[in-house]
């Protein structure tokens, strides 16, 4: 099918472009921009002037952007395992209404993606029942376990795109470094979740005034910033690409961009959930703002958002982490940590343009261009000529409400419910195939 986007404003940041324009569509590529007044446009429909066979699907995308599809490097879709949490249809399904055309899955399933059995029936379900394209990140250790190397070069073989024992830290110093040694030739990242367990393992929320508050043990903000250093100079020290996930104090930003500035190969993310709340949202004991690395200060907050200005963080993601209602229906100190992200993402990450903390070509390279780039996806994060027709149409302006019961993804575990937003994914397009969105 073809199809001509027309009336939209196009952003794309791999040509430096934020223009109005018309973008045609050929089957699974993009053709490029084109000049929409060499076609007829009858309603729905659209043929070239000089040539009556050429037709296309005409989409109107007055008053919306038109970027690249965005792509969420940092997704649990719990499966296999977990699928009362989240399957890969729920989830890849969640994306695509959330406006992401791509996702990389963590491997901390049961059992855990350390082998290509597993990473091969991810990819293979994706294919044949998903929506979103699903790329799966492998673990770095067996069972993420932290003591043995899993199979890398097969698991890159069979698809993955990284390597992380996310969930959890890679906890030896050893195991991190002989992982960053091996991956350098592969090309791929590996992703730390930064976590010092003996600083944080007693630890239910940030320390601070809150957890003060509230009598909870906190998770003191070195237990996040004393891995990133580790992780730092271990990949100064071998040259291979590290990438920071979800990064949440104003310490581990200082230490990224020492890092940038020597050239050392690090890059970092942070979530959704970090720029729009802190650590008062826990308020009350509400275990759907119970995360890891936990919702920090104020102050912390803002130094993310700095970060996200000042071209620190690379990357927004996520986190998107699906639970069933009694995981989070508990007392504090037992909830699971983890927010549904996917269809709130966009909507939270647009106040940041609306609040003129970035511009919207820098919010389309953080949520598209930069992740695609990480994770080596080819043709991806790019409306150039010949890039997969893989497209989000953002409505920046229209005022809509948070509501979980409207998720497609299987996890209802939001802090965001009942929030108004303003702005949403509106209309995804992956290979080629439309994809409207549920509308409030
Ligand atoms: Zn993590």
């Amino acid at each position: 099918m073809n199809i001509l986007i027309i009336n939209g404003l196009l952003i794309d940041p791999s040509q430096d472009i934020e223009r109005a324009g018309a973008l045609l569509i050929e089957d699974t590529t993009i053709t490029g921009i084109v000049d929409p007044a060499l076609y007829t446009i009858q309603g729905e429909t659209a043929y070239l002037k000089s040539d009556k066979d050429k037709r296309c699907t005409v989409i109107d995308a007055s008053g919306m952007w038109v970027v690249p599809g965005l792509v969420d490097m940092h997704v649990h879709l719990r499966d296999p395992g977990y699928e009362y949490k989240e399957d890969i249809v729920s989830g890849t399904r969640a994306a695509m209404n959330g406006g992401f055309t791509s996702v990389c899955a963590m491997p901390n399933t049961r059992p855990v993606n350390d082998n290509k059995a597993i990473t091969g029936y991810m990819i293979a379900k994706a294919r044949e029942t998903g929506f979103a394209h699903l790329f799966p990140i492998a673990a770095v250790s067996k069972g993420s376990q932290g003591t043995e190397l899993s199979e890398v070069y097969d698991l890159v073989d069979a698809g993955a795109v990284a390597i992380s024992d996310d969930g959890l830290p890679v906890s030896s110093a050893d195991l991190l470094r002989k992982a960053l040694l091996y991956i350098k030739p592969l090309g791929i990242p590996l992703i730390d979740h930064p976590e010092e367990v003996s600083l944080s393992k007693s630890g239910y929320m940030n320390e601070g005034i809150a957890s003060v508050k509230m009598g909870l043990n906190g998770i003191p903000q070195s237990a996040e910033s004393v891995a990133v250093a580790r992780d730092i100079m271990i990949a100064a020290e071998t040259g291979s690409r590290l990438h920071l996930a979800h990064l949440s104090t104003r310490s581990s930003f200082e230490l990224v961009r020492w890092a940038k500035k020597l050239g050392i190969p690090v890059t970092c993310e942070v979530t959704t959930n970090h720029f729009s709340l802190n650590d008062d949202a826990v308020d009350g004991y509400n275990t759907n703002a119970k995360l890891n690395p936990p919702l920090r200060s104020e102050q912390d907050r803002q130094a993310v958002l700095e970060a996200l200005a000042d071209g620190t963080v690379d990357c927004i993601v996520t986190d998107h982490a699906p639970h069933g209602y009694d995981e989070k229906e508990v007392e504090f100190d037992k909830a699971l940590n983890g927010i549904s992200g996917l269809e709130t993402s966009v909507g939270l990450s647009l106040k940041l343009v609306h609040e003129r903390v970035i511009s919207r070509k820098r919010l389309v390279q953080l949520m598209s261009q930069a992740p695609s780039a990480i994770v080596n996806l080819k043709n991806k994060g790019s409306l150039k000529a010949g890039a997969d027709a893989d497209i989000t149409l953002i409505d920046p302006e229209t005022a809509w409400v948070v509501d979980k019961n409207k998720f497609l993804s299987k996890g209802r575990n939001t802090p965001f419910h009942g929030m108004g937003l303003k702005g949403r994914a509106i209309m995804t397009i992956a290979g080629g195939t439309i994809h409207g969105n549920t509308r409030t």
